[in-house]
Protein backbone atom coordinates (compact mmCIF):
# COMPACT_ATOMS: atom_id res chain seq x y z
CA UNK A 1 0.00 0.00 0.00
CA UNK A 2 2.81 2.37 0.36
CA UNK A 3 5.40 0.84 -1.55
CA UNK A 4 5.44 3.30 -4.40
CA UNK A 5 4.76 6.33 -1.56
CA UNK A 6 6.94 9.51 -1.06
CA UNK A 7 6.26 9.97 2.26
CA UNK A 8 6.05 13.79 2.74
CA UNK A 9 6.84 13.89 7.04
CA UNK A 10 10.50 14.39 7.21
CA UNK A 11 10.24 16.94 5.03
CA UNK A 12 6.91 18.74 6.76
CA UNK A 13 8.41 18.29 10.06
CA UNK A 14 11.73 19.68 9.98
CA UNK A 15 10.04 22.77 8.54
CA UNK A 16 7.25 22.77 11.34
CA UNK A 17 9.93 22.56 14.07
CA UNK A 18 11.94 25.84 13.15
CA UNK A 19 8.66 27.75 13.64
CA UNK A 20 8.74 28.92 17.25
CA UNK A 21 5.41 27.94 19.20
CA UNK A 22 6.68 27.83 22.38
CA UNK A 23 3.60 28.54 25.06
CA UNK A 24 3.71 30.77 28.37
CA UNK A 25 1.85 29.49 31.62
CA UNK A 26 2.04 33.17 33.06
CA UNK A 27 -0.17 34.49 30.02
CA UNK A 28 -3.65 34.80 30.72
CA UNK A 29 -4.38 34.99 26.93
CA UNK A 30 -5.96 32.34 24.52
CA UNK A 31 -3.48 31.30 22.61
CA UNK A 32 -0.95 32.13 25.58
CA UNK A 33 1.28 33.32 23.17
CA UNK A 34 0.87 34.70 19.57
CA UNK A 35 3.32 33.09 17.80
CA UNK A 36 1.49 29.75 18.28
CA UNK A 37 -0.56 31.18 14.72
CA UNK A 38 2.19 31.52 12.58
CA UNK A 39 2.07 27.55 12.29
CA UNK A 40 -1.62 27.53 12.48
CA UNK A 41 -1.48 29.91 9.68
CA UNK A 42 0.90 28.06 7.56
CA UNK A 43 -0.81 24.73 8.06
CA UNK A 44 -4.19 26.43 7.00
CA UNK A 45 -2.84 27.24 3.95
CA UNK A 46 -0.92 23.47 3.28
CA UNK A 47 -4.41 22.05 4.21
CA UNK A 48 -5.94 24.12 1.74
CA UNK A 49 -3.57 23.30 -1.02
CA UNK A 50 -4.34 19.71 -0.02
CA UNK A 51 -7.82 20.18 -1.06
CA UNK A 52 -9.11 20.75 2.88
CA UNK A 53 -11.15 23.95 1.80
CA UNK A 54 -13.08 24.71 5.10
CA UNK A 55 -9.17 24.78 6.45
CA UNK A 56 -9.41 27.42 8.90
CA UNK A 57 -7.61 29.39 12.25
CA UNK A 58 -9.70 30.87 14.87
CA UNK A 59 -9.42 33.56 17.25
CA UNK A 60 -7.86 31.08 19.89
CA UNK A 61 -5.32 29.54 17.73
CA UNK A 62 -7.28 26.33 16.63
CA UNK A 63 -6.87 25.08 13.26
CA UNK A 64 -9.79 23.14 12.01
CA UNK A 65 -10.19 21.37 8.56
CA UNK A 66 -12.55 18.09 7.79
CA UNK A 67 -11.52 15.56 4.75
CA UNK A 68 -14.74 14.80 3.43
CA UNK A 69 -15.56 11.20 3.21
CA UNK A 70 -15.43 9.33 0.21
CA UNK A 71 -17.45 6.24 0.79
CA UNK A 72 -21.94 6.09 0.76
CA UNK A 73 -21.70 4.49 4.48
CA UNK A 74 -22.32 6.13 7.51
CA UNK A 75 -19.46 6.04 9.33
CA UNK A 76 -18.72 8.04 12.76
CA UNK A 77 -16.72 11.25 12.37
CA UNK A 78 -12.98 10.74 13.48
CA UNK A 79 -10.70 13.51 14.70
CA UNK A 80 -6.97 13.30 14.12
CA UNK A 81 -5.45 15.51 17.21
CA UNK A 82 -1.94 17.35 17.75
CA UNK A 83 -0.76 20.32 19.79
CA UNK A 84 0.79 22.83 18.03
CA UNK A 85 2.73 24.86 20.98
CA UNK A 86 6.48 23.31 22.68
CA UNK A 87 7.35 23.36 26.69
CA UNK A 88 7.95 26.74 28.35
CA UNK A 89 10.72 24.28 29.92
CA UNK A 90 13.06 24.28 27.43
CA UNK A 91 13.91 27.53 24.47
CA UNK A 92 12.57 26.78 21.15
CA UNK A 93 13.47 29.77 19.68
CA UNK A 94 16.23 29.03 16.42
CA UNK A 95 15.57 25.39 16.34
CA UNK A 96 18.21 24.08 13.96
CA UNK A 97 17.24 19.95 13.24
CA UNK A 98 20.08 17.81 11.93
CA UNK A 99 19.07 14.31 10.26
CA UNK A 100 21.37 11.86 11.29
CA UNK A 101 20.73 9.79 8.35
CA UNK A 102 21.90 5.73 8.95
CA UNK A 103 22.04 6.33 12.81
CA UNK A 104 25.25 4.36 13.90
CA UNK A 105 23.84 3.45 17.03
CA UNK A 106 26.67 5.61 18.63
CA UNK A 107 27.02 9.02 20.63
CA UNK A 108 25.40 12.07 18.59
CA UNK A 109 26.94 15.13 19.78
CA UNK A 110 25.07 18.11 19.12
CA UNK A 111 27.27 20.99 16.93
CA UNK A 112 26.06 24.48 18.91
CA UNK A 113 27.00 23.02 22.23
CA UNK A 114 29.45 20.04 22.00
CA UNK A 115 28.57 19.26 26.13
CA UNK A 116 25.15 18.41 25.15
CA UNK A 117 25.60 14.63 23.81
CA UNK A 118 22.68 11.99 23.33
CA UNK A 119 23.88 9.02 24.40
CA UNK A 120 22.30 5.53 23.81
CA UNK A 121 23.37 4.64 27.32
CA UNK A 122 21.36 7.18 28.67
CA UNK A 123 18.31 6.55 25.80
CA UNK A 124 18.15 2.66 25.72
CA UNK A 125 15.29 3.17 22.83
CA UNK A 126 17.62 5.32 20.72
CA UNK A 127 19.96 2.19 21.16
CA UNK A 128 17.17 -0.07 19.29
CA UNK A 129 17.33 2.91 16.13
CA UNK A 130 20.69 1.88 14.56
CA UNK A 131 20.26 2.28 10.88
CA UNK A 132 17.03 4.95 10.78
CA UNK A 133 17.73 8.26 10.45
CA UNK A 134 17.25 10.69 13.28
CA UNK A 135 16.47 13.74 13.99
CA UNK A 136 17.95 15.99 16.62
CA UNK A 137 18.29 19.68 17.27
CA UNK A 138 21.45 21.45 17.45
CA UNK A 139 22.19 21.67 21.18
CA UNK A 140 21.00 25.28 21.99
CA UNK A 141 16.97 24.10 22.07
CA UNK A 142 14.68 21.53 22.12
CA UNK A 143 13.58 20.35 18.70
CA UNK A 144 9.56 19.97 19.07
CA UNK A 145 8.86 16.49 18.01
CA UNK A 146 6.56 16.91 21.00
CA UNK A 147 4.17 17.87 18.86
CA UNK A 148 5.13 18.58 15.58
CA UNK A 149 5.76 14.92 14.86
CA UNK A 150 2.22 14.49 15.60
CA UNK A 151 1.21 17.35 13.15
CA UNK A 152 3.55 16.42 10.51
CA UNK A 153 2.38 12.63 10.66
CA UNK A 154 -1.66 14.16 10.06
CA UNK A 155 -0.20 16.34 7.26
CA UNK A 156 1.18 13.00 5.56
CA UNK A 157 -1.72 11.20 6.39
CA UNK A 158 -4.41 13.83 4.65
CA UNK A 159 -1.61 14.16 1.72
CA UNK A 160 -1.45 10.22 1.33
CA UNK A 161 -5.54 9.79 1.50
CA UNK A 162 -5.84 12.99 -1.03
CA UNK A 163 -3.56 11.02 -3.29
CA UNK A 164 -5.26 7.67 -3.00
CA UNK A 165 -8.86 8.21 -3.11
CA UNK A 166 -9.36 4.15 -3.57
CA UNK A 167 -8.61 4.23 0.02
CA UNK A 168 -11.99 4.08 1.32
CA UNK A 169 -12.56 6.55 4.45
CA UNK A 170 -15.49 8.42 6.80
CA UNK A 171 -15.79 12.38 7.21
CA UNK A 172 -12.02 12.64 8.72
CA UNK A 173 -12.03 16.02 11.43
CA UNK A 174 -8.11 17.93 11.45
CA UNK A 175 -7.69 19.23 14.71
CA UNK A 176 -4.02 21.29 15.76
CA UNK A 177 -4.50 22.91 19.47
CA UNK A 178 -2.33 25.70 21.03
CA UNK A 179 -1.20 25.23 24.74
CA UNK A 180 -1.43 21.77 25.45
CA UNK A 181 1.93 22.04 27.38
CA UNK A 182 0.48 24.84 30.07
CA UNK A 183 -2.94 22.61 30.69
CA UNK A 184 -5.11 24.82 28.47
CA UNK A 185 -5.22 23.21 25.16
CA UNK A 186 -9.24 22.27 24.87
CA UNK A 187 -10.04 25.37 27.10
CA UNK A 188 -11.65 27.25 24.46
CA UNK A 189 -11.97 24.55 21.57
CA UNK A 190 -15.44 24.41 20.18
CA UNK A 191 -17.23 21.07 20.14
CA UNK A 192 -19.69 21.93 18.20
CA UNK A 193 -17.37 22.93 14.85
CA UNK A 194 -15.60 19.85 15.92
CA UNK A 195 -18.81 17.73 15.52
CA UNK A 196 -16.55 14.86 15.63
CA UNK A 197 -17.85 11.04 17.58
CA UNK A 198 -14.37 9.98 18.06
CA UNK A 199 -10.81 10.90 18.33
CA UNK A 200 -7.13 10.01 18.59
CA UNK A 201 -4.06 12.43 19.82
CA UNK A 202 -0.75 11.95 17.76
CA UNK A 203 1.13 12.42 20.48
CA UNK A 204 3.39 9.30 22.01
CA UNK A 205 7.01 8.04 21.94
CA UNK A 206 8.21 4.69 21.27
CA UNK A 207 7.25 2.77 18.21
CA UNK A 208 4.01 1.05 18.25
CA UNK A 209 2.57 2.71 21.71
CA UNK A 210 -0.84 2.79 22.78
CA UNK A 211 -1.59 4.74 25.48
CA UNK A 212 -5.74 4.09 26.69
CA UNK A 213 -4.60 5.47 30.37
CA UNK A 214 -3.64 8.70 31.81
CA UNK A 215 -3.38 10.26 35.27
CA UNK A 216 -6.09 12.07 36.48
CA UNK A 217 -4.84 15.41 37.63
CA UNK A 218 -5.55 18.08 40.16
CA UNK A 219 -3.78 21.51 41.18
CA UNK A 220 -3.77 22.51 44.79
CA UNK A 221 -2.39 26.12 45.91
CA UNK A 222 -1.83 26.95 49.82
CA UNK A 223 -1.77 30.11 50.42
CA UNK A 224 0.28 31.09 54.20
CA UNK A 225 -0.70 34.70 55.78
CA UNK A 226 1.80 35.30 58.38
CA UNK A 227 1.53 38.72 60.47
CA UNK A 228 3.96 41.22 59.26
CA UNK A 229 5.31 43.76 61.81
CA UNK A 230 8.62 45.95 61.70
CA UNK A 231 11.12 43.28 61.68
CA UNK A 232 12.82 45.95 64.69
CA UNK A 233 10.03 45.91 66.88
CA UNK A 234 8.75 42.45 65.47
CA UNK A 235 9.70 40.42 68.58
CA UNK A 236 6.37 38.04 69.64
CA UNK A 237 4.73 39.58 67.16
CA UNK A 238 6.15 38.84 63.36
CA UNK A 239 4.96 35.39 61.97
CA UNK A 240 7.13 35.17 58.41
CA UNK A 241 5.17 33.29 56.09
CA UNK A 242 8.13 32.53 53.93
CA UNK A 243 10.03 30.19 57.28
CA UNK A 244 6.08 29.04 57.32
CA UNK A 245 6.33 27.98 53.72
CA UNK A 246 9.36 26.14 53.96
CA UNK A 247 8.77 24.36 57.37
CA UNK A 248 5.78 23.19 55.05
CA UNK A 249 7.88 21.49 51.99
CA UNK A 250 10.29 20.09 54.57
CA UNK A 251 7.83 18.46 55.95
CA UNK A 252 6.54 16.71 52.99
CA UNK A 253 7.90 12.73 53.04
CA UNK A 254 11.27 12.25 51.17
CA UNK A 255 10.55 8.64 49.91
CA UNK A 256 7.25 8.57 48.55
CA UNK A 257 4.61 11.03 47.68
CA UNK A 258 7.00 12.39 44.56
CA UNK A 259 7.95 12.32 41.13
CA UNK A 260 11.68 11.89 41.60
CA UNK A 261 11.19 8.57 43.89
CA UNK A 262 8.08 6.85 41.98
CA UNK A 263 7.44 4.99 38.45
CA UNK A 264 5.09 2.69 37.60
CA UNK A 265 1.71 3.05 38.82
CA UNK A 266 2.10 4.95 42.11
CA UNK A 267 1.24 8.98 41.95
CA UNK A 268 2.82 11.81 43.88
CA UNK A 269 2.17 15.42 45.08
CA UNK A 270 4.64 17.66 43.49
CA UNK A 271 5.67 21.26 44.78
CA UNK A 272 5.93 23.23 41.49
CA UNK A 273 6.25 26.81 42.20
CA UNK A 274 6.87 28.77 45.34
CA UNK A 275 5.68 33.06 45.12
CA UNK A 276 5.57 35.36 47.88
CA UNK A 277 6.95 37.83 50.41
CA UNK A 278 7.32 37.67 54.16
CA UNK A 279 3.22 38.48 54.96
CA UNK A 280 2.21 36.12 52.26
CA UNK A 281 3.31 32.89 50.48
CA UNK A 282 1.55 30.74 48.21
CA UNK A 283 3.04 27.00 47.09
CA UNK A 284 1.70 25.61 44.12
CA UNK A 285 1.26 21.92 43.92
CA UNK A 286 0.48 19.14 40.99
CA UNK A 287 -1.27 15.86 41.94
CA UNK A 288 -1.16 13.02 40.21
CA UNK A 289 -2.54 9.22 40.18
CA UNK A 290 -4.71 6.64 38.03
CA UNK A 291 -6.88 6.25 40.54
CA UNK A 292 -8.86 9.19 40.59
CA UNK A 293 -10.20 8.46 44.24
CA UNK A 294 -6.75 8.87 45.77
CA UNK A 295 -6.51 12.74 44.70
CA UNK A 296 -8.65 13.09 47.20
CA UNK A 297 -6.51 10.85 50.14
CA UNK A 298 -3.29 13.46 48.69
CA UNK A 299 -5.09 16.13 49.35
CA UNK A 300 -6.51 15.41 52.43
CA UNK A 301 -2.29 14.38 53.45
CA UNK A 302 -1.34 17.74 52.36
CA UNK A 303 -4.40 19.51 54.59
CA UNK A 304 -3.02 17.49 57.66
CA UNK A 305 0.66 18.37 56.81
CA UNK A 306 -0.91 22.33 56.71
CA UNK A 307 -2.70 21.83 59.95
CA UNK A 308 0.35 20.36 61.54
CA UNK A 309 2.38 23.54 60.31
CA UNK A 310 0.42 25.67 61.54
CA UNK A 311 0.54 24.62 65.07
CA UNK A 312 4.45 25.22 65.19
CA UNK A 313 3.85 28.96 63.94
CA UNK A 314 0.86 30.19 65.86
CA UNK A 315 -0.95 33.09 64.31
CA UNK A 316 -0.29 32.32 60.92
CA UNK A 317 -3.07 31.23 58.70
CA UNK A 318 -3.52 28.97 55.88
CA UNK A 319 -6.16 28.54 52.66
CA UNK A 320 -6.22 25.45 50.27
CA UNK A 321 -8.21 25.67 46.84
CA UNK A 322 -8.20 22.63 44.99
CA UNK A 323 -8.75 22.45 41.22
CA UNK A 324 -9.55 19.65 39.15
CA UNK A 325 -7.22 19.43 35.65
CA UNK A 326 -8.04 16.25 34.36
CA UNK A 327 -9.18 12.98 34.59
CA UNK A 328 -8.08 9.05 33.65
CA UNK A 329 -9.45 8.69 29.93
CA UNK A 330 -9.64 5.13 30.82
CA UNK A 331 -13.10 5.43 32.47
CA UNK A 332 -14.65 6.99 29.09
CA UNK A 333 -12.80 4.49 26.44
CA UNK A 334 -13.75 1.25 28.60
CA UNK A 335 -17.72 2.43 27.04
CA UNK A 336 -16.34 2.83 23.61
CA UNK A 337 -14.03 -0.37 23.03
CA UNK A 338 -14.06 0.17 19.28
CA UNK A 339 -11.88 3.20 19.63
CA UNK A 340 -8.89 1.14 20.90
CA UNK A 341 -9.73 -1.63 19.28
CA UNK A 342 -9.61 -0.22 16.11
CA UNK A 343 -6.28 1.12 16.97
CA UNK A 344 -4.35 -1.54 17.61
CA UNK A 345 -5.57 -3.39 14.73
CA UNK A 346 -4.36 -0.72 12.38
CA UNK A 347 -1.03 -0.45 14.63
CA UNK A 348 -0.55 -3.86 12.99
CA UNK A 349 -1.56 -3.43 9.79
CA UNK A 350 0.45 -0.84 9.67
CA UNK A 351 3.47 -4.14 10.81
CA UNK A 352 4.19 -2.88 14.21
CA UNK A 353 3.71 -4.38 17.29
CA UNK A 354 1.83 -2.96 19.83
CA UNK A 355 2.52 -1.81 23.18
CA UNK A 356 -0.39 -0.71 25.12
CA UNK A 357 0.68 1.73 27.97
CA UNK A 358 -0.03 4.04 30.60
CA UNK A 359 0.84 7.55 30.20
CA UNK A 360 2.01 9.18 33.81
CA UNK A 361 0.54 12.72 32.69
CA UNK A 362 -1.96 13.99 30.53
CA UNK A 363 -3.17 14.64 26.85
CA UNK A 364 -5.30 17.00 25.20
CA UNK A 365 -6.95 13.25 24.92
CA UNK A 366 -7.91 13.12 28.72
CA UNK A 367 -9.72 16.50 28.59
CA UNK A 368 -11.49 15.78 25.29
CA UNK A 369 -12.43 11.81 26.52
CA UNK A 370 -14.56 13.81 29.23
CA UNK A 371 -15.62 16.39 26.59
CA UNK A 372 -17.47 13.74 24.77
CA UNK A 373 -14.77 12.88 22.51
CA UNK A 374 -13.27 9.51 23.26
CA UNK A 375 -9.63 10.04 22.73
CA UNK A 376 -6.62 7.92 23.17
CA UNK A 377 -3.02 8.59 22.02
CA UNK A 378 -0.89 6.73 19.28
CA UNK A 379 3.11 7.33 18.62
CA UNK A 380 4.67 9.18 16.66
CA UNK A 381 8.22 8.42 17.62
CA UNK A 382 8.93 11.59 20.34
CA UNK A 383 11.18 10.90 22.16
CA UNK A 384 13.51 12.51 25.40
CA UNK A 385 10.92 15.76 24.86
CA UNK A 386 11.07 18.73 26.50
CA UNK A 387 14.51 19.28 26.49
CA UNK A 388 17.99 19.64 24.42
CA UNK A 389 17.93 15.52 23.71
CA UNK A 390 14.67 15.48 22.25
CA UNK A 391 14.61 13.02 19.13
CA UNK A 392 12.56 11.50 16.73
CA UNK A 393 13.24 8.74 13.96
CA UNK A 394 12.01 9.72 10.40
CA UNK A 395 11.22 5.82 10.18
CA UNK A 396 9.12 6.06 13.24
CA UNK A 397 7.29 9.01 12.22
CA UNK A 398 6.41 6.77 8.96
CA UNK A 399 4.97 3.86 10.58
CA UNK A 400 2.53 6.65 12.74
CA UNK A 401 1.49 7.66 8.87
CA UNK A 402 1.08 4.30 7.99
CA UNK A 403 -0.76 3.72 11.25
CA UNK A 404 -3.19 6.56 10.36
CA UNK A 405 -4.15 5.37 7.32
CA UNK A 406 -5.32 1.93 8.19
CA UNK A 407 -6.94 3.30 11.07
CA UNK A 408 -9.23 5.96 8.81
CA UNK A 409 -10.05 2.62 6.88
CA UNK A 410 -10.68 0.05 9.53
CA UNK A 411 -13.65 2.28 10.73
CA UNK A 412 -15.20 2.73 7.02
CA UNK A 413 -14.44 -1.10 6.89
CA UNK A 414 -16.22 -1.71 9.87
CA UNK A 415 -19.20 0.41 9.54
ZN1 LIG B 1 2.87 16.60 23.64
Amino acid sequence: MFDNYAFTVAERFLRYVRIDTQSDPQSKSYPSTEKQKNLGRLLVEELKTMGLADAGLDSYGYVYATLPANTSKHVPVICFCSHMDTAPDCTGENVKPIVHSNYNGGDIVLPDDPAQVISPRDHPYLATKKGDDIITASGTTLLGADDKSGIAVIMDMVNYLVQHPEIKHGTLRILFTPDEEVGRGVDKLDMARLGADFGYTLDGGELGSFEDETFSADAMSVTFHGISAHPGYGKDKLVNALKVAAHFIDALPKDEWSPETTDGRYGFVHPVRVSGIAEKVTVDFIIRDFITAKLKAYEAHLQDRVEDTLKVFPGATAEVTVTEQYRNMKDVLDLHPQVTEYAVEAIGRAGVTVHRSSARGGTDGSRLSFMGLPCPNIFTGEMAFHGKHEYVSIQDMQAAVRTSVHLAQIWEERS
